[in-house]
């Protein structure tokens, strides 16, 4: 079986991580819970909750005081739920796990990388960015690199699609 375990932060919640259909161990703490409350994330939240999908955990006195250490060096803008996540990962990392964190907060992913804990951003569906896009001709098929509104060989108007998807 393998070690890997997802670390879910709130972040990863509301961009619509879906936790039931991940078959890797999923990780959070009861305040990224709490945090999701009043969020539409909340049902899909509790329901993983309840199946065992997600186990609630809490970190350990001295990892939550070593990443509170390194917190106040960097005057990075992290909440204690943060805090506890990242001393989360670090106790799992120290166990033999393999902790991903998942999260989109730029102040977490840089304090994981401190702490060589790995981190995975969340794939937003629907999100340009993580896309190239090219235009294709829906009647005849071309393909086209650079923007453009209409076919020139066909006159129809093209549609964007997926290039590639960016690791
Ligand atoms: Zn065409």
């Amino acid at each position: 079986m393998t070690r890997e375990v997802y670390v879910l932060d709130t972040s990863a919640v509301i961009a619509g991580f879906v936790p039931s259909i991940i078959e890797v161990r999923q990780v959070t703490v009861q305040e990224v819970l709490n945090e999701a409350k009043d969020l539409y994330s909340k049902l899909e939240l509790e329901t993983a909750a309840d199946a065992g999908k997600i186990l609630v955990m809490e970190p350990s006195e001295e990892a939550l005081s070593e990443v509170g250490k390194k917190v106040s060096q960097t005057g990075d803008q992290v909440s204690n739920t943060d805090i506890k996540l990242l001393a989360l990962s670090l106790d799992m990392l120290r166990a033999g796990d393999e902790p991903k964190l998942i999260t989109d907060d730029y102040a977490i992913q840089n304090l994981a990388s401190m702490f060589g804990i790995p981190f995975r951003r969340v794939v937003m569906r629907g999100i340009t960015e993580v896309f190239t896009w090219q235009m294709v001709c829906p009647a005849c098929g071309k393909l086209y690199s650079v923007k453009r509104v209409e076919c020139e060989a066909c006159g129809s108007r093209l549609v964007r699609k997926p290039a590639k998807q960016f690791k």
